[in-house]
């Protein structure tokens, strides 16, 4: 069976056991709860251990392969550009579909006492504290840490990005042996970490099932139902973005069939549902982005670390539509001014914010402060947020990975999205 039909049967068998398990199920004596999280931990570790040296030596090397100072700068420009435009559609789409459907309003009345359960919110306060940037100026002080160990060491991946941009860039022009033998030891470095990589995908419909089994057990479906406008309205922007958005840019900038990249990312995409973590799921990124849709190291290993670290669209879409909820929610009246800073603070946090679970919480406890609520009023999305955070790592991943073909069909590589799928599953290498 193919990988990703294996994770994807493994979604649904974790599903499954998930549904006929509680917390307090226990097999000869042992939580069953504990042995899925165990699973699931044991693959994401794998996996994260990877992203330091991983994110490192693709910068490092993707630089040295990129060419002259110009090409980069072309390069790099036309990445952010990328980057910010598709950040802000998702954030529009978000905002046009939480202003129509006004989830937060039912009934003519804000939802808030109806949705009054923000019981340990203090807890969760607490467990968000340290996961990114909320504020423009914490960003800027992220990107030169003081010490690179303890910022790599803290997931704080927008330094090591720094460094290792600046590092390539000064060792593409160093001359003699030391140039040459500091090169091959990165390239030679990056390879294993790509082998490594490929040995732990091989285990990724294990930890599939560990992770959503664990979640919904813990989670449940019934949860939903007190936010299900919210949910819908969420969703259908995802699905906007992702679907409709994303498929026409590669239909039409990339010249290329949507449906051909959806196939070839669906492993990743399915490990960033599972995980909900964008960073976790980066080595299978660059895999898929690389192996399955065809675009050369030198564009996917700049993009892509750049991508999981910077570029959220389904997180920046989650936290405007969260935060305009939430005011809803509260009877608030927000003036198009107080929603055009909404808009701006989304697009700023979005890119500070850690590729981790529920690290849009921070960036909308943020922009709660702007509106001029307390960070407590964020009680009223947790019960739906993991969730939801599962379905926007998903379209934060597809959101980096599109950018990575359309930056590669830019530079005019003809290999992308050519080979036909069936080709790709016969061979060994591939996922
Ligand atoms: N979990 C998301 C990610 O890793 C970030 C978030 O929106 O919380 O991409």
């Amino acid at each position: 069976m193919k990988l990703h039909h294996q994770i994807f049967l493994a979604m649904i068998l974790g599903g499954l056991a998930g549904w006929v398990t509680s917390e307090d199920t226990r097999i000869l004596g042992i939580a069953v709860i504990e042995a899925y999280d165990l699973i699931g931990t044991l693959f994401i570790n794998a996996l994260k251990m990877l992203v330091v040296p991983l994110i490192t030596t693709a910068i490092i090397s993707g630089l040295i392969n990129v060419g002259q100072g110009k090409n980069l700068g072309r390069l790099g420009a036309k990445t952010v550009l990328f980057y910010m435009s598709t950040s802000l559609i998702a954030i529009l789409i978000g905002l046009l579909l939480v202003n129509l459907i006004t989830p937060g309003i039912i009934d003519g009345e804000p939802a808030r006492d109806l949705l009054g359960f923000a019981a340990n919110t203090q807890d969760v306060l607490q467990k968000i504290e340290g996961r990114g940037a909320g504020e423009f100026t914490q960003i800027l002080l992220q990107m030169l840490p003081p010490n690179l160990v303890q910022a790599a060491a803290d997931g704080q991946m927008l330094g090591l990005i720094v460094f290792s941009l600046l590092f390539g860039f000064f060792l593409r022009t160093l001359a003699g042996a030391p140039g040459d033998t500091l090169r091959n030891m990165v390239e030679g470095f990056y390879e294993v970490m790509v082998s490594i990589t490929m040995l732990i995908i091989r285990f990724a419909p294990l930890g599939v099932f560990g992770l959503i089994a664990a979640t919904v057990t813990r989670t449940g479906l019934d949860a939903l139902e007190p936010l299900l406008w919210f949910f819908f309205t969420v969703l259908a922007a995802l699905f906007l973005h992702a679907f409709v958005v994303m498929p026409l840019l590669i239909r039409v900038l990339a010249q290329r069939s949507p449906w051909r990249h959806f196939q070839a990312m669906s492993p990743a995409l399915m490990t960033a549902f599972s995980s909900a973590s964008s960073a976790a799921t980066l080595p299978l990124t660059m895999d898929c982005v690389q192996k399955r849709s065809g675009v050369s190291k030198r564009t996917a290993s700049f993009v892509l670390p750049l991508g999981a670290t910077v570029n959220m669209d389904g997180t920046a879409l989650y936290e405007c539509a969260a935060a305009i909820f939430i005011a809803q929610a509260y009877g608030l009246d927000l003036s198009f001014g107080m929603q055009f800073a909404i808009v701006f603070t989304a697009l700023i946090t979005s890119i500070g914010v850690a590729s981790i679970p529920a690290a849009s919480l921070v960036a909308i406890t943020v922009i709660l402060g702007i509106i001029g609520l307390p960070a407590e009023a964020i009680g009223l999305i947790l019960v739906t947020d993991r969730i939801l955070d599962m379905c926007r790592t998903a379209v934060n991943v597809w959101g980096d990975s599109v950018g990575a073909v359309l930056l590669a069909r830019s530079e005019g590589e003809e290999n992308v999205l050519q080979t036909p799928m069936r080709q790709l599953d016969g061979q060994r290498h591939a996922v």
